[in-house]
């Protein structure tokens, strides 16, 4: 099962929670829509949903980790309009009808403001457009936020906000609307709600989402050949990575199949992998990191696949629980083409050991050597085939 954070403020929390809707942006840039489409692709029914409650004006207990929530419907775009108690979140702009989202307060189809307050020098605004949606329903819902200081830096409890950790660090605005959690960040935010609501869920008013007119989310694979933008073909893999597709199902089997999602943090500077699937059996066991490349598969490509290896390894066994004493990591990239070189050296590779010295017991790591696949867009879709 998969767990996601959504971002909200204090003016589109209180219309998310109630309507039981999660809502994201829609960018002008096609490039930029078709990752977020990534993003709300890889989210499945019965998922976990929490907010992140980020600041405006708010003191820092009034904000943080809120929920938690499942998800009962499948991603769509709508346009309505949808509103609770004063509070708005927007289908589309009041006054051209454009359905992409807002920058900062500005409508970027007509130019004109949306509704905002001014904090100081900092305008902000009250209403965002955010047509792409999943709906959700209260698991167990918590008054009080986990707030950053007691999500990230309190040790008294076990556990690691480690994928959210850098995210934070990236810098505000480079933060995505959806980012998916491990199971264990996710057991992790569940307890310390627990812990700081004296493990007393309450309830919320709410109403139903309103039946409209909802549409399918479309990923923009092209009409042949390379895909238009890589954020295309990770839409695309986060579509389908837990169907029946020919090569893509072999290689990553949906059996014992924990975890799978797209832009995944794992380093300071902002280091991410394209994608990540787990895999349990009572303990986690293997670990399939994703790289995508729009066009050709070089030589540097393996060489990125060899600097990721240890902190993988290590993202994907630290907090786990129980923690593995052995992991197997298999790299997987998926390109257009694939220079001869780099089958070449591929072919080469043999199992790497590497142990992960853990205070108490170590854990063994093997990496296997990458899974070269390559694709094509054609009429029927995007065919893969398997190089190495
Ligand atoms: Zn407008």
């Amino acid at each position: 099962m998969g767990a996601h954070v959504f971002v909200v403020d204090k003016f589109s929390f209180p219309v998310h929670r109630s309507k039981g809707f999660c809502g994201v942006k829609n960018p002008r840039h096609e490039m930029t829509r078709q990752g977020l489409y990534a993003d709300i692709k890889a989210i499945r029914k019965g998922d976990l949903i929490f907010f992140y409650h980020r600041r405006i004006d708010e003191l820092p207990e009034e904000r943080g980790f809120r929920g938690y929530f499942k998800v009962i419907s499948e991603p769509f775009f709508d346009n309505t309009d949808i509103e609770w108690s004063e509070n708005k979140v927007l289908g589309s702009c009041p006054t051209c009808k454009s359905c992409y989202s807002e920058k900062e307060v500005t409508c970027l189809a007509c130019g004109n403001k949306l509704p905002l307050i001014t904090i100081g020098r900092w305008q902000c605004t009250t209403q965002h457009i955010l047509p792409n949606r999943i709906l959700i329903e209260p698991v167990e819902y918590f008054e009080k936020p986990v707030d950053d200081n007691t999500a990230y830096l309190n040790h008294t409890n076990h556990g690691m906000l480690w994928t959210m950790l850098f995210r934070k660090i990236f810098g505000p605005g480079r933060e995505r609307s959806i980012a998916h959690i491990l199971p264990e960040e996710a057991e992790k935010l569940i307890r310390l709600a627990r812990r700081i609501n004296d493990d007393s869920p309450t309830t919320f008013p709410s109403s139903p989402y309103p039946s409209t007119n909802r549409q399918a989310i479309t990923v923009n694979i092209g009409t042949g050949g390379e895909v238009p933008y890589e954020s295309a073909l990770e839409a695309w893999l986060m579509e389908n990575i837990d169907k029946e597709i020919p090569v893509l199902s072999e290689t990553i089997p949906k059996q014992d199949m924990e975890f799978f999602g797209n832009n995944i943090l794992y380093g300071i500077g902002g280091d991410k992998i394209d994608g990540l699937v787990l895999y349990k059996r009572d303990i986690r066991y293997k670990v399939i990191a994703i790289e995508l490349k729009r066009g050709k598969i070089g030589a540097e490509t393996i060489k990125q696949v060899d600097r990721y290896s240890y902190w993988i390894a290590q993202l994907s066994t630290a907090n786990a629980e129980p923690r593995p004493k052995s992991l197997l990591l298999q790299p997987l990239v998926i390109g257009y083409k694939v220079s001869g070189d780099t089958l070449l050296i591929s072919a080469r590779r043999q199992d790497k050991k590497l142990t992960i010295p853990y205070p108490g017991e170590p854990c063994e790591v093997i990496i296997k050597p990458p899974i070269l696949l390559t694709y094509e867009v054609g009429k029927g879709g995007i065919t893969l085939i398997k190089r190495i």
